[in-house]
C-alpha cells in the first residue's frame, strides 16, 4: 500500500506542516486579491487579461508571479519598464497569509471545512476594506456574490448554524441575509430621516461632473440613487464655474433635488439636464456614512453568520465609528471622519464576532432570542 493513500499516514504529519502550507495558500490568494482590489472597482474582469504590468502592459509570465518573492526578488519594480509596483501588492499578499495561518491556527483543529470559510470571509473582508477606503464603494461581487457564497457554504456546512441539518441551515443563512439587509437599510433610512446632511470639503479648485445617473467627485463616484431617497434630499454647492450642454455660469449658488435644478434663481427640471460640470471646492450632500453597499454586505455577512451576528456587527460597528469619531476630534482632524467609509468598521466588527469565544456568542443569541420572544410571543 502507499504510503499516500494510508490516512495514518496524514494523521502523523505535523499540524504545523500544515500551517505553513496554510500560509503559503494564503499569500497565493492575496496575489489574486490584489487583482481584485485593482479591478473589481473600474468594472474590469479579474480573469482576463491574465497578469500585466499596469503601466507598461507586458505579461507577467508565472516564475515571476510567485506572491511574496517576485516583489522581494524585483525590488518592486516591473522587470521590463523598470516601474515601481506598490508596497501594497507585498502587504496585501503577506497580510492574507499571516490570516490564513491564524484561521488555520483557531479553526483548523475543529474542522478543515470551518477554517476554508473563516479564509474565505477574510478575503472578502479584506478586499472590501481596502476597496471602500480608496473609491468609497463595495463591489456588487463582493457583497452579493458574498450572499451567494454564504448560502453555498451554510447548504454545505451546517454547523455554521449550529445544526446538522443542510437544510435548516440553508434556511437560517437566507433568515440572516434577509435581517442582515432590512437592518442596515432601516439604519441608513433612519440616519437620512435624523441627519439628513453631510458637508464634504473638496480639493482646490476640484471639477464635479454630473452625468445621467452618477455625480462624479475627484474620489469617489456615488450613483443618484443613494444621494436622493426622499423628494426633498438636496445637494448644494457654490459653483466658481459651471457648464451645462448649451451654456456656462461663473460663480453661482447650486440645488439640486429629484425634482428641480436651481441656478441662483433659475429654475429648471433636472430632467432636461444630461450633463453639467462645475468648479467648486465644497459640497453637501444628503448623504449618511452608510451607504446601499453597506446594506448588501450586511446581507452577506448574516448569510454566512447569522442573524444574530448582524445585530453584533452593527452595534460593534458602531461603537468602532463612534470612538474612531471621538478621537478624531481630539486630535483635531474632525474633518477625516467624512473621508472614512463604513463597510471597514462593519468588517472589523464581524471579525470579533468570528473570534469570540463561543460562550460569549451564546450569552448574545441568548438575549437576542429572549427579545425575539417578547416582540414575537408566537416563536
Ligand atoms: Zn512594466
Amino acid at each position: 500500500m502507499t504510503p499516500l493513500l494510508d490516512s495514518q499516514h496524514w494523521r502523523d504529519v505535523p499540524f504545523h506542516f500544515w500551517s505553513v502550507c496554510w500560509f503559503i495558500l494564503g499569500s497565493m490568494v492575496g496575489s489574486f486579491l490584489n487583482v481584485c482590489i485593482h479591478r473589481m472597482p473600474r468594472g474590469l474582469s479579474v480573469v482576463h487579461p491574465p497578469s500585466h504590468c499596469p503601466h507598461c502592459a507586458s505579461r507577467i509570465p508565472w516564475y515571476l508571479n510567485i506572491p511574496l518573492f517576485t516583489w522581494l526578488l524585483l525590488r518592486g519594480k516591473c522587470v521590463q519598464c523598470k516601474a515601481p509596483i506598490h508596497v501594497r501588492y507585498f502587504a496585501v499578499e503577506l497580510l492574507t497569509g499571516v490570516l490564513f495561518l491564524i484561521t488555520w491556527n483557531v479553526m483548523g483543529p475543529l474542522s478543515i471545512g470551518w477554517a476554508l470559510t473563516y479564509a474565505t470571509i477574510l478575503s472578502g473582508f479584506l478586499v472590501a476594506t481596502l476597496i471602500d477606503f480608496e473609491h468609497f464603494i463595495i463591489p456588487d461581487q463582493i457583497t452579493l456574490g458574498g450572499m451567494g457564497a454564504g448560502l453555498v457554504f451554510s447548504l454545505v456546512l451546517p454547523a455554521l448554524h449550529g445544526t446538522e441539518d443542510h437544510i435548516t441551515s440553508l434556511g437560517r443563512s437566507a433568515a440572516g441575509a434577509v435581517i442582515g439587509l432590512l437592518l442596515v437599510y432601516g439604519i441608513v433610512r433612519l440616519g437620512k430621516l435624523l441627519f439628513g446632511k453631510l458637508h464634504i470639503a473638496l480639493p482646490d479648485k476640484a471639477k464635479l461632473v454630473f452625468t445621467e445617473t452618477a455625480l462624479i467627485l475627484p474620489e469617489e463616484t456615488i450613483p443618484y440613487e443613494e444621494l436622493f431617497y426622499r423628494k426633498t434630499d438636496c445637494i448644494r454647492f457654490h459653483a466658481t464655474r459651471l457648464e451645462l450642454v448649451d451654456r456656462c455660469y461663473a460663480g453661482v449658488e447650486v440645488r439640486i433635488s429629484p425634482r428641480q435644478l436651481r441656478i441662483d434663481d433659475e429654475s429648471m427640471d433636472p430632467e432636461d439636464v444630461s450633463f453639467m460640470e462645475a468648479v467648486c471646492d465644497s459640497i453637501t450632500l444628503p448623504r449618511e456614512a452608510m451607504g446601499l453597499g453597506d446594506v448588501k454586505f450586511m446581507g452577506a455577512i448574516g448569510a454566512f453568520l447569522g442573524w444574530h451576528a448582524t445585530f453584533f456587527s452593527l452595534m460593534i460597528s458602531s461603537l468602532i465609528g463612534a470612538s474612531l469619531g471621538v478621537s478624531l476630534i481630539l486630535i483635531g482632524r474632525r474633518d477625516w471622519s467624512s473621508r472614512l467609509p463604513y463597510g471597514p468598521y462593519i468588517a472589523l466588527a464581524a471579525v470579533v464576532w468570528m473570534f469570540m469565544p463561543e460562550a460569549w456568542q451564546a450569552i448574545w443569541k441568548g438575549h437576542l432570542d429572549d427579545l425575539a420572544s417578547v416582540i414575537h410571543p408566537g416563536r
